[in-house]
């Protein structure tokens, strides 16, 4: 397939409005699926949480799972929403082999929560209200693997396997309506917003949130118009993107591909759309029109969910404070200044620095060192910094090791290093290494001693007031150490070498 042709960024938005709209699926992390007992646990062996009910058998029945209800809510009540007192599920009736039913419980004209909003912070600083259409309960379909082709898709493969282990996993799923207006930031804004419902879900603990592992996915829509234009332009819908820098790449993809098929003359298919991490593209899947017919009716098996108001306050009055609040709260906590807590957030450091700091570390030494080297290291290997090798309890023992002075900085940065290889603990990599800094003053003493042989004229230069002289023992003294001593104390001795 031909590469598609890009406009330039700035151009693209010189020209065209870009309008997004953003479905989010959370996976809840209920111990049993959304309509059986079966167990609701991520990489069992496959098809061993199946019954009768997930597996779509004849004359099973479903039960709704009340958790699964009280979650979604919780959920609608934490993004502004209204909750339905009265709403029914509805079959969405295709084929797909990952579909047992050959339908899939859904929520159709009934949402459980539906007229909310969030206000959402880009990189910039710049807030956006987002509209929420809706929030529904639904069940997740099961996994196709697609084997002996090279791109793991379904084309060219030899087989598929089916583990219908996810089947009937409960599911919230997020609509927003369109949002307009943000311009050269709507792909940051896509990605700010997942990362806000995240924090939600997160903080509701009504899910894993852990996007690497689909609990959170988004389906990004992306259309163009002329400015100034009153119709909405086609969309395309870049389907189960599961990365926040994947959402802003693939909308920005997206703008620019559109833009240039709409300068040219061409028009914008609506289609759903695949997007290649590898390549940073999106590809077309199937066409997808407004009237797809899904025959929804209401599912018969299954009562009307009724949350009481008394219910609905009680779980209203049991959620957690939302995370524009919690930001501030942490903000004024650590001492950062504006731009500090911005890049925090930004890189998606606020909860391990959160831990870090709980773990007794101070917050200024869990800032530094997980916006330095660690997001450095995720950024080289193109990951979150979630799923690297350290944890909080690791870098608030490194911090500690430097703050007692046994560790310099670039020993630290060291240990950090043999920390994300797999090698242990910091504690336990200093002894190994025998990376502890030379504290004992004789010691140090005895190497400036050594180097002051070799630069007679530093004494006299720093009793004339040149302390900078200072500088060479210290940088000879360091490397006669293998950097294992504190340059501080280096320095003070050195002077008081000369005062004598
Ligand atoms: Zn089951």
């Amino acid at each position: 397939m031909a590469k598609a042709e890009l406009m330039n960024y700035e151009q693209a938005l010189e020209k065209f409005e870009v309008v997004i709209g953003l479905e989010v699926h959370v996976e809840l992390n209920t111990k049993t699926k959304m309509f059986c007992g079966c167990r609701n646990d991520f990489g069992d062996e496959p098809n061993t949480n199946v019954c009768p009910v997930c597996l779509g058998l004849p004359g099973a029945l479903p039960v709704v799972n009340k958790r699964a209800v009280e979650s979604a809510i919780k959920i609608g009540l934490a993004i502004g929403c209204d909750i339905a007192p009265n709403g029914r599920f509805a079959r969405k009736n295709y084929f797909y082999p990952d579909l047992a039913k050959n339908f899939q419980t859904s929520q159709f004209d009934e949402p459980i929560a539906f007229e909310g909003g969030v206000e959402v912070e880009v990189p910039s600083g710049q807030v956006y209200k987002i509209d929420i259409e809706r929030a529904h309960m639904e069940e997740d379909a099961g996994k196709l693997t697609h084997v002996g082709g090279n791109t793991g898709r379904i084309q060219g493969a030899e087989f598929s396997l089916v583990d219908y282990n996810r089947a009937g996993v409960p599911l919230i799923e997020i609509v927003t309506k369109p949002v307009y207006g943000a311009g050269a930031e709507a792909p940051e804004l896509a990605a700010a917003y997942v990362r806000y419902i995240r924090e939600v879900v997160k903080a509701l603990d009504v899910s894993e949130a852990r996007m690497e592992r689909g609990n959170v996915r988004c389906d990004a829509n992306v259309s163009l118009r002329l400015h100034g234009a009153e119709k909405l332009g086609t969309r395309t819908e870049t389907k189960n993107v599961n990365s926040l820098r994947s959402i802003e790449r693939a909308v920005r993809y997206e703008i620019q591909r559109q833009a240039h098929i709409l300068a040219n003359g061409g028009t914008i298919i609506q289609e759903t759309r695949h997007w290649h991490e590898d390549k940073g593209t999106t590809s077309a899947g199937r066409p997808k029109s407004d009237a797809d017919d899904y025959r929804y009716f209401p599912e018969p098996d299954l009562v009307p969910v009724a949350p009481s108001k008394e219910l609905i306050e009680e779980l209203r009055a049991s959620l957690p404070e939302d995370p524009a609040t919690r930001r501030k709260r942490l903000q004024e906590a650590w001492g950062f200044s504006d731009l500090e807590f911005r890049d925090v957030v930004n890189a998606g450091l606020m909860d391990p620095i959160e831990e870090t700091v709980a773990a007794g570390a101070s917050p200024q030494a869990a800032r530094k060192w997980w916006s330095g080297e660690i997001a450095r290291q995720a950024n080289a290997d193109g990951k979150d910094v979630s799923e690297l090798n350290v944890t909080a309890a690791q870098v608030a023992e490194l911090a500690a090791l430097v703050e007692a002075g046994k560790i310099n900085d670039r020993i630290g940065r060291e240990v950090l290093a043999a920390v994300m290889n797999g090698e242990g603990n910091p504690g336990e990599i200093v002894s190994a290494k025998g990376l502890e800094v030379v504290s004992d003053d004789g010691a140090l003493m005895a190497a400036i001693d050594e180097a002051l042989a070799k630069q007679p004229d530093v004494l006299e230069k720093i009793r004339e007031g040149k302390v900078q002289a200072a500088g060479a023992v210290i940088g000879a003294v360091m490397q006669a150490m293998k950097g294992q001593a504190d340059a501080g104390r280096v320095r003070e001795l050195i002077i008081e070498r000369a005062a004598q």
